[in-house]
């Protein structure tokens, strides 16, 4: 049956969801099909972002650190964040890069394995992951020199023959930021430690995207971004994730004052704090740092379970109007069909796909584009409607029907794709 912009209207009016999209400030005349790289803004932040700068900084100066929760603010934001992704109170911080904090949980893994099973020394991950983890591990495995190496598989089916008993940690990321291929979490975690390993799982493509239950998995650490699908703003500071279990033994590198069981004792020796403050390092950005806040609030409106069947929704659309609408051109779908390997976004290969989403920004889609030939859509189902996702495959059917993306304007690569 076709698909028509009524039928997706009244799925707009159906929404239960679809009062939420007033709590963003969205420009006009976007449809916004990037929040998986960059979520959109939230309506609290600019105000927020003013208190912060004017009471807290400007009148409240250096007593803010108490007075108006600074230096608490980790700690607090990763609790409001944890039933996101399946935590309990007092296990998660938001703090640092998603890469620094990856570079932490490794280094805990491979400690915690030193002490258990020395002879384990092999970062398992996958050729396909976002290059920052595996650089991070590169970088480690370099500093640790002594054997400690990666071993990449190609395929999430290599994955039970690469766990040898040379493994140390294996480190995946739960949703693939290039094809929206989404890891059973809970299986995966088990297979890993079956084989004597420990599992870290990267977030960043998952929270606030598709739910997670990181403590029902039983997974060891974790880690993610809050610019995403969270929506706190530009490079607002990432999170960590440590399991109960290995809390108080959980030791890394980046022995920053932050985590000192007491920083302002101004102590010449490292003594990790005892508990979740031994993942801080140093001072955080603060402004950027209370943004996240505005960002999970809007998630305290709703719960995962009706955020991904939205998303479910509005990928399926996607995809059957993309098969109907733009058959006759060579687009090939590249996130998978069934629902319980998908995460929220949809990427399509198309072997002009650079200029192709040139073409569509220009016309105010925005989406993105990942090497090589992948167009990559994020749906976010806080504030994308139905209605968006069929003009926005109208206007991309209507860029390849009149080979619109060929003009030399959308063939010119800026430094960020
Ligand atoms: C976006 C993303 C990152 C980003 O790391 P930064 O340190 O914030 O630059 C890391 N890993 C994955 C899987 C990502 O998708």
């Amino acid at each position: 049956m076709t698909i028509t912009r009524p039928d997706c209207e009244q799925r707009d009016r159906d929404d239960p969801l679809g009062a939420l999209r007033q709590h963003f400030d969205l420009p006009e005349g976007v449809i916004y099909l990037d929040g998986n790289s960059l979520g959109a803004l939230p309506r609290q932040s600019a105000a927020r972002a003013q208190q912060v700068i004017t009471q807290e900084w400007g009148n409240g100066l250096i007593r803010s650190w108490n007075d108006a929760g600074w230096f608490a603010l980790p700690r607090r934001l990763g609790d409001q964040l944890a039933p996101l992704i399946g935590a309990g109170a007092n296990e998660v911080v938001v703090t640092d890069t998603t890469s620094s904090n990856l570079f932490k949980v490794l280094a805990a893994a491979l400690h915690h394995q030193k002490q258990h099973a020395p002879q384990r020394k092999i970062i398992v991950s996958e050729r396909s992951n976002f290059p920052t983890d595996l650089y991070i591990a590169q970088g480690l495995a370099n500093l640790l020199d002594d054997g400690y190496a990666l071993r990449l598989i190609d395929a999430p089916e290599e994955l039970p023959a690469a766990l040898r008993d040379d493994v140390a940690v294996a480190l995946l990321t739960h949703v693939n930021y290039r094809t929206g291929a989404m890891y059973d979490m809970a299986a995966q975690t088990s297979l890993i430690q079956a084989a004597g390993a420990l599992a870290i799982w990267d977030l960043s493509h998952s929270a606030g995207a598709v739910p997670v239950d990181l403590n029902g998995a039983g997974a060891d650490y974790a880690i993610g971004c809050t610019y995403k699908y969270l929506n706190g703003g530009p490079g607002a500071p990432a999170y960590v994730w440590v399991n109960p279990r290995h809390q108080a033994t959980f030791w890394q590198p980046l022995s920053g004052w932050w985590g000192h069981r007491q920083p302002f004792a101004m102590l010449p020796d490292y003594q990790p704090d005892e508990g979740i403050g031994r993942y801080l390092c140093g001072t955080q950005p603060m402004v950027s740092l209370a943004l996240v806040q505005c960002g999970l609030d809007i998630f305290g409106k709703t719960d995962m379970r009706a955020i991904r069947a939205k998303s479910l929704a509005l990928t399926d659309l996607f995809i059957e109007l993309v098969e109907q609408h733009c058959a006759d051109f060579p687009v090939t779908l590249v996130t998978p069909r069934a629902h319980d390997m998908r995460g929220s976004q949809v990427s399509f290969e198309h072997p002009q796909g650079f200029a192709i989403v040139q073409a569509l920004i220009a016309r105010g889609v925005i989406g993105d584009y990942r090497e090589p030939g992948i167009m990559r859509f994020g749906f976010t189902p806080l504030y994308t409607r139905f209605a968006d996702v069929w003009d926005a495959v109208a206007i991309l059917r209507e860029i390849l029907a009149t080979g619109s993306w060929d003009r030399p304007e959308f063939h010119r690569r800026g430094a960020v794709t």
